[in-house]
């Protein structure tokens, strides 16, 4: 019989839409193989202060559809230090939980590896961050729902754009990743996408500008992403309106914007996915890394190999967002 009995479950990082159908996942799972699930409240923070709640099937009743996460996430200073995870462990073991599932991005993971080699506890992490930027999945939870807000956002900027002649910037998250500029772009049809991947000169961008006025496009819409640096697209956008003025230059940060509302179905089912999936490895004796769906299979990748050197952007989206936009 499996060691693992009791499973704890939270969030942690920069929340993510579908992180709720996670959770769902996880404590339904737990209640289907007989395990006893517990809610870990404000992450890495919760765990210390000891916010911990057993939960059942009804306490994620109603939240597959809501963004956010019922278990609040918070980034947390004293997990980093050694001091800090002692109490985490001390009030895990308070509450006799002998495994958890951490969903979160890059550092939630980077802390989970530590304290796992620290502490006998096994763990195992589901990607929820709307920035894509882990190895070991096709797609991040959160992913897919951020860069349909995004489309949806440039589709209305675009019509406010084509009455005035105006171009327009339009920033998105991603921190150093351009994964959702890239695809908002091609499905919103932007005409240009500025990412930190593939950086692209003022002189270029000018360039792909001039074209499309001498193509007689009324607007251009050009595609940011943040790249670790919210606001970098008025600079760029106070550069480009001193060479280029044959529009009228306006830019528009969406930001936490993409971080909310209801999950798509493809983020909502990936969770369900992912969660059930996390409790099956923890009950199988598996810990020490990330889950992800990569071709449509459950994949399995150690957390070091999860966050390091990532370099997940498809040059051919780039290709294809370039060829779109003569
Ligand atoms: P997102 O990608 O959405 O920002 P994230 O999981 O990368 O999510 P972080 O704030 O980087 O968000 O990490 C979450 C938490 O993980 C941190 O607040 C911290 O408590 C813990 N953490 C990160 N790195 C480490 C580390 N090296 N050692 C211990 N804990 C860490």
């Amino acid at each position: 019989m499996s060691k693992v009995q009791r499973i704890g479950v939270f969030t942690s990082g920069g929340d993510a839409p579908g992180m709720n159908a996670a959770v769902r996942a996880v404590v339904r799972a737990c209640i289907y193989y007989k395990k006893t699930p517990f809610g870990i409240y404000r992450g890495y923070d919760g765990m210390i202060s000891g916010e911990i709640k057993e939960l059942n099937s009804r306490s994620v009743s109603n939240i597959i559809q809501r963004g956010g996460t019922i278990l609040k996430s918070a980034r947390s200073a004293e997990f980093r230090t050694p001091e800090g995870r002692k109490k985490a462990y001390e009030s895990l073991k308070k509450h006799g939980i002998d495994a958890f599932v951490a969903i979160g991005g890059d550092g939630t993971f980077r802390g989970a590896q530590i304290f796992s080699q620290e502490y006998d506890i096994p763990v195992v992490g589901l990607p929820g961050t709307i920035d894509n930027d882990l190895n070991g999945t096709d797609f991040t939870i959160g992913y897919d729902t951020a860069v349909n807000t995004a489309a949806s956002a440039i589709d209305k900027v675009r019509d406010t754009a084509s009455s005035h002649n105006r171009l327009f910037f339009i920033e998105v998250m991603g921190r150093h990743s351009g994964q959702i500029a890239v695809r908002s772009s091609i499905a919103a049809g932007a005409e240009a996408t500025m990412i930190p991947e593939e950086p692209m000169s003022i002189d270029d961008l000018i360039r792909i500008l001039e074209r499309g006025a001498d193509h007689k496009k009324s607007s251009s819409l050009v595609v940011v992403a943040e790249g670790g640096e919210t606001g970098r697209s008025i600079n760029i956008a106070k550069e480009v309106q001193e060479r280029f003025s044959h529009y009228d230059t306006k830019v528009t940060i969406l930001g936490h914007l993409l971080r909310g509302g209801s999950p798509t179905v493809a983020d909502r089912v990936l969770a369900s996915q992912l969660g059930v999936s996390a409790v099956e490895y923890l009950i199988d004796g598996k810990t020490g890394g990330m889950l992800g769906v990569v071709n449509n299979q459950i994949k399995f990748t150690p957390f070091d190999q999860a966050t390091q050197n990532v370099h997940n952007l498809d040059p051919e989206m780039m290709r294809i967002a370039a060829i779109l936009s003569v």
